[in-house]
């Protein structure tokens, strides 16, 4: 286990830094509750060494051509494939996340970012816009140092999707991870030095709200991206405002899943399944709320809980496992909070509903038939395994029930009807939507929410434009015409 113990809790400067002065930051592994590292928050020293050393590389990394840039970002995506197994180990460590998973979810996807961003580097350019004579010229420029606040449910995958489309623009990038799973953007920040990343370019700090509200606050930083809940959201978004810099907020969701009766059943329930339970329901983008229509109601909720009986629950690190911990004991609390209140206000449990008796943080997949769109599992976001399933009877029923929500991350149809499935999504309030699938995030398409869900898009090309700027330049080829 000690080799879990990171050389140092930061990574500044393309060293391992340490200051034992922070706040103790344990690493608790999921999966039996023991700490398996320890490391300390950031000091305020800290915090300036990872803002100058940043503000110092970036200068040299924007004057780069972008072949070069994306050339090193193309080789760390290659050297996290060649090392997914133990990053993926270390990731389930970190998360309690079923290997089963994490090797295929987490580095990989990251390496994906690094790829597509590396590749994308060397095209990034402006425009030339001719006007008679005199023209203008635009300039793609990067924005400077940018923070990436992460969450803890994915966080190899999100320092990578955030890093990535940051470096590729010519920024540099100071990483918080959530302080509940600190070490995966560690392995990211040394494969990146290691890629022949300048040093400074990418700095890892650890610590909680208070390092991420410190960085923030200082005139230096030019953007914040986070991923986090709507609350956070708020706070983050308010205190980037007052030094009106760029913003991209990945945040919660509540969203919904319709499943029409001309649905293929099986393709159905998988949907259902890959919406709620994938890494035990910790994902911002599930489809929690299931819309089921009266015809195929009774038919999909048989199916449903056959096919939960072959979830298996076990040890994340055995690959046979394919439902692990909750990641912390809080996030498990509050879940079953949340399935006390399905009980009290008359939701039909059908399966699940109960933490493991063994130690970690185990908890069943839950389904709750019959909920109706005012009980507080059909409206708040849980962010743990708890499908709330709602019976609908027509189209524009569901479609106004499925946008009675402030949140618009995500969205599904399940139909045959491929005229119905384009009509239904085109009327739903979501940034991220699928038609007879859910939860793909290729990094080639845009990812990010509407309403509360979130500002800004991350992935694909659309993510240049929240991670750079445009200069435009008038050039006038003759004399200048004053009035006086
Ligand atoms: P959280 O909001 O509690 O914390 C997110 C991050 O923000 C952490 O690193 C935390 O330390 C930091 N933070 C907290 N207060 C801060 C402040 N005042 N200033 C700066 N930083 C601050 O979220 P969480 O519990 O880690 O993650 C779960 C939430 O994240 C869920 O709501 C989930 O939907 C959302 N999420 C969204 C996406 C997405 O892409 N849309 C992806 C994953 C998770």
């Amino acid at each position: 286990m000690t080799k879990l113990q990171p050389q140092a809790s930061h990574f500044i400067a393309g060293v391992y830094t340490e200051d034992t002065q922070g706040d103790p930051l344990p690493v608790i592994y999921p999966a039996t509750g023991q700490v398996i590292a320890e490391l300390h928050q950031a000091t305020p020293a800290i915090i300036e060494q990872a803002i100058s050393s940043a503000q110092t590389a970036q200068v040299e990394w924007a004057a780069m051509s972008g072949t070069e840039r994306g050339r090193i970002l193309r080789r760390a995506a290659d050297i996290i494939r060649d090392r997914n197994q133990d990053l993926s180990v270390l990731e389930t460590y970190d998360t309690g996340k079923p290997l089963s998973e994490t090797l295929v979810a987490d580095a990989t996807s990251g390496a994906d970012a690094l790829e597509y961003f590396g590749g994308l580097a060397a095209s990034l350019t402006g425009e030339h816009i001719q006007l008679g004579q005199d023209w203008v010229y635009t300039r793609r420029e990067p924005l400077g140092v940018c923070v990436g606040i992460g969450a803890w449910n994915y966080p190899t995958q999100i320092a990578c999707w955030k890093a990535a489309p940051a470096l590729a623009c010519g920024n540099a990038m100071i990483f918080k991870p959530s302080e509940v799973t600190p070490l995966g953007a560690l392995k990211i920040a040394e494969i990146l030095c290691q890629a022949g990343l300048p040093a400074g370019l990418f700095n890892v700090l650890q610590g909680g709200g208070s390092v991420g509200a410190a960085m923030i606050a200082d005139a230096r930083i030019d953007k914040v991206s986070l991923t986090g809940s709507v609350p956070t959201g708020r706070k983050v978004y308010a205190a980037a405002a007052q030094g009106l810099k760029h913003v991209t907020m990945e945040l919660g969701g509540k969203s919904p899943l319709i499943i029409f009766e001309d649905a293929d059943l099986e393709n159905a329930v998988s949907g259902a399944i890959l919406a709620n339970f994938y890494s035990s329901g910790q994902v911002c983008s599930n489809g929690t709320r299931v819309f089921v229509q009266n015809g195929i109601k009774d038919r999909f909720l048989t199916r449903l809980t056959e096919r939960l009986h072959d979830c298996v629950i076990g040890d994340p690190q055995d690959m046979a496992t394919t439902f692990g911990p909750m990641t912390s004991e809080t996030q498990l609390q509050i879940t079953l909070d949340y399935i006390a209140k399905g009980r009290a206000e008359g939701a039909r449990l059908i399966h699940g509903g109960n933490r493991l008796d063994q130690k970690g943080f185990y908890i069943e997949p839950t389904v709750f038939a019959d909920v109706t769109d005012d009980m507080t599992i059909a409206r708040d976001e849980i962010f743990g395994p708890v499908m709330a399933v709602l019976d609908f009877q027509t189209e524009d029923d569901v479609i106004a029930r499925a946008n009675a929500t402030d949140f618009g991350l995500s969205a599904g149809v399940f139909t045959r009807d491929l005229t119905r499935a384009h009509r239904v999504i085109g009327q739903i309030q979501a940034g991220t939507c699928f038609i007879n699938s859910y939860n793909d995030a290729p990094v080639e398409a845009p990812f990010g929410g509407m309403k509360l869900s979130g500002v800004g898009r991350e992935n694909s090309k659309e993510a240049i434009n929240h991670y750079s700027q445009l200069k435009s330049v008038y050039v006038r080829m003759g004399d200048v015409e004053a009035p006086y």
